[in-house]
């Protein structure tokens, strides 16, 4: 249909992860649906199937139920039009940063000079000029994710998945790099799925939010992120009057999904 912008949607997905232990439900009967343009962030307690979900909507296995449509197609492998940026940057130190930022285009046998230069170009844009001769080790951890967020950009995906690329950071250069993720996938329009522990960073980075509970990984709730809070920076986002009130729903939410009260660790 003319104007559909559906980009991502799972359809009753359930996963049941089999190996010499046994089976483990690992998520059930999913329904999610992801605009284009839109950036959701999902959130829930270690083990909830966030990462199950991302490798699902990248295609790296199929569900062992249900569907997963990319902009309405089925889903049945790794896709150009979907880029993954993990926690760790797994950057190959023998290589240069453009070498290293330029390694998806490689896989996709579109290494060229333009391709090159247009690594460059991102390298510059994502505050890293003139770095591209350089290596991993030369630069610091916030600088490595830069890197890592070109190559995932470089091959031009529409969608993003993000697994906690964040979560190794220091608390400073963790809410810079936020403020330029937020500000390059809305400039270039792209579709992102951020998977974190950090309420705040979900709730400052998102349009929406989707609480997942674990045993089996399923959606409990969803947060729609004000208006307001939406149209901001993370970092401005944070200063909010009303941000308060967004990360103390979630934190609600969570709660209630981990059993809530009693934390009692056995
Ligand atoms: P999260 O990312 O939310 O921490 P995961 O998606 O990694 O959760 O895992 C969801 C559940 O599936 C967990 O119970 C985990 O132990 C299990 N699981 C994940 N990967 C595998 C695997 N390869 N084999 C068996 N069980 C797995
Ligand atoms: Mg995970």
């Amino acid at each position: 249909m003319a104007g559909d912008n559906r980009m991502l949607e799972m359809h009753g997905v359930s996963h049941v992860y089999v190996n010499d232990k046994g089976a483990s439900l690992a998520t059930e009967e999913l329904e999610l649906t992801v605009r284009r343009g839109e950036f959701i962030s999902l959130v829930g307690p270690s083990g909830c199937g966030k990462t199950t979900i991302l490798s699902m909507l990248a295609g790296l296995f199929p569900p062992t139920r249900g569907i997963v449509l990319l902009a309405g197609e089925p889903v049945t492998g790794p896709s150009t039009k979907v880029g993954y940026m993990l926690q760790q940057d797994y950057l190959f130190p023998w290589r240069t940063i453009r070498d290293n930022a330029a390694i998806g285009l490689e896989i996709a046998g579109r290494k060229n000079r333009t391709a090159l230069a247009g690594v460059d170009t991102l390298l510059g844009e994502l505050g890293l000029p003139g770095s591209g001769d350089r290596y991993p080790h030369e630069l610091s951890g916030g600088m490595r994710q830069r890197v890592a967020l070109a190559r995932t950009l470089a091959t031009e995906p529409e969608v993003l998945l993000l697994d906690e690329p964040f979560s190794a950071l220091d608390l400073h250069i963790k809410l810079q790099l936020e403020d330029l993720v937020q500000q390059t996938l809305r400039r270039l329009g792209k579709t992102a799925v951020l998977v974190t522990h950090d309420l705040a960073e979900a709730a400052a980075m998102s349009d929406r939010v989707i609480v997942l509970g674990a045993n089996p990984g399923r959606i409990v709730a969803e947060m729609l992120i004000p208006e307001e809070i939406r149209e901001a920076s993370p970092m401005e986002a944070r200063r909010l009057p009303g941000f308060q009130a967004v990360f103390d729903g979630l934190w609600a939410e969570l709660d209630a999904a981990k059993g809530g009260g009693d934390e009692d660790e056995r």
